[in-house]
């Protein structure tokens, strides 16, 4: 009994030095033993040990010894970015985008499918993803069953990631995504909601480490927000946090499909805007329009109005208007709340016509807040957008992997990479 416990406890201790090995390498490019004995204060014998179990299962490279003016410096290691993989898919209404993305968070390989998914059922959805993610690994040439560690899914809606089911404010129906998938694939599976995966991939990606307080606005068919504060990401007692398309912005307005009338959404989403936009225009003008864009006029989008704005053409930039005045309304209403220290808007206008809508939002939160909250307030516009989300929805499974045991989630598929090592 005692032996056991003891033999436990060295396995344990084990473990946790391999953990903190990988840990290291996965910030730092290159290390040497030296380095990494006095940063984890362990022995150089074991760091040896430890190295050469990591080397041996092709976790760790070493890389050549580099000669400098004090003489020979002592070979560096690195991580084998490429050793593992997780397969981050974003699902929206017509289209799939599925991205390979390895140990460092990197996208090695992607690909967009047009696909509408509007109208069918989750499972119908998922049977069609199931061959997919396994032809995109053909494709990049990676062996799904031994270097795949999972596949992360960044969807739409309320994801409820206790149960591991998910809701939507449409009529798609709750369905266990995540264990579903999980078991037909036989791999582990995170879902995650789409503005929560880009809030963690921006902050993975472009933003400064110390940015804890931030705040990611996608404004496209809906809006939503990923927010992070203190550090962590908010989900909400009912983690329904981040509907900011659903705070109420004036007191008229459509009817929504949350049922009430005067969201953020009913003014700034991408069909509001088109609606807006014609609605605007004289029938000679709706000519000349259609016309200059070389296509008839509902099938204008809000790229395309945002192209017109930036053109002076006064409809779409009455439209503008209208959209940095509401989106500036809800977003003086977050800053008064949560003093973040960044906000990114993502979505057509804001990519195409940067400048007009900042200055907007801007006028709005000077107009309208206290200086001491926006002074150092960083208002910049997505890019990469669909790459940031994939990256931040496969830091799901990256971070579980690069914790030293199995930390009790609803699916049981073991991803830490300790337990690979063999050691
Ligand atoms: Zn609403």
């Amino acid at each position: 009994m005692l032996d056991e416990l003891q033999s436990g406890n060295q396995q344990m201790i084990r473990d946790i030095n391999v953990s903190n090995v990988l840990n290291v390498l996965r910030v730092q490019d290159a290390v040497s033993r030296v380095e990494l004995s006095h940063a984890l204060g362990l022995g150089k014998s074991t760091i040896t040990v430890i190295i050469n179990a990591l080397m041996s299962c092709g976790a760790v490279e070493e890389m050549g010894a580099q000669q400098s003016s004090i003489g020979r410096k002592p070979r560096s290691l690195r991580m084998n970015s490429n050793w593992k993989y997780v397969i981050a898919v974003r699902l929206d209404i017509s289209q799939v985008h599925v991205g390979i993305i390895n140990l460092k968070g990197q996208i090695i390989y992607d690909k967009k499918i047009a696909k509408p998914l509007r109208g069918y059922s989750w499972e119908d959805i998922l049977r069609e993803l199931v061959p997919l993610v396994r032809t995109i690994c053909l494709d990049a040439k990676i062996d799904w069953e031994h270097d795949v560690l999972g596949v992360s899914l960044a969807l739409p809606g309320v994801i409820n990631t206790s149960t591991v089911s998910i809701s939507r404010l449409s009529k798609w129906p709750e369905f266990p995504i995540a264990s579903w998938l999980s078991e037909t694939l036989g791999k582990a599976v995170a879902v995650e909601n789409d503005a929560n995966a880009l809030c963690l991939g921006e902050r993975m990606k472009y933003t400064p480490a110390n940015l804890d307080d931030m705040l990611v606005m996608l404004v496209e068919d809906g809006i939503g927000a990923g927010i992070i504060a203190n550090g962590m990401m908010v989900k909400g007692g009912s983690l329904g946090a981040g509907q900011i398309g659903h705070m109420k912005v004036s007191d008229d307005g459509m009817l929504c499909s949350c049922g009430q009338t005067g969201c953020l959404e009913t003014f700034v989403s991408n069909s509001a805007v088109k609606t807006n936009f014609v609605a605007r225009l004289s029938p000679e003008a709706a000519e000349e329009i259609a016309g200059k864009i070389g296509t008839p006029l509902d099938q204008i989008d809000a790229q395309i109005i945002a192209r017109l704005a930036m053109q002076g053409v006064p409809e779409a930039l009455g439209v503008m208007d209208e959209v940095g005045f509401y989106m500036g309304r809800a977003i003086t209403t977050v800053v008064n709340i949560l003093n973040p220290a960044g906000i990114v808007i993502g979505g057509p206008l804001f990519e195409e016509a940067e400048h007009l809508m900042l200055e907007r939002v801007w006028k709005m939160i000077r107009a309208e807040t206290a200086p001491v909250l926006w002074s150092n307030l960083q208002l910049r516009v997505l890019r990469d957008k669909t790459k940031t989300m994939l990256i931040g929805v496969a830091s799901q499974i990256l971070d579980r992997a690069f914790r030293v045991r199995h930390d009790g989630s609803p699916d049981t598929m073991e991803v830490s990479l300790v337990s690979m090592v063999g050691f």
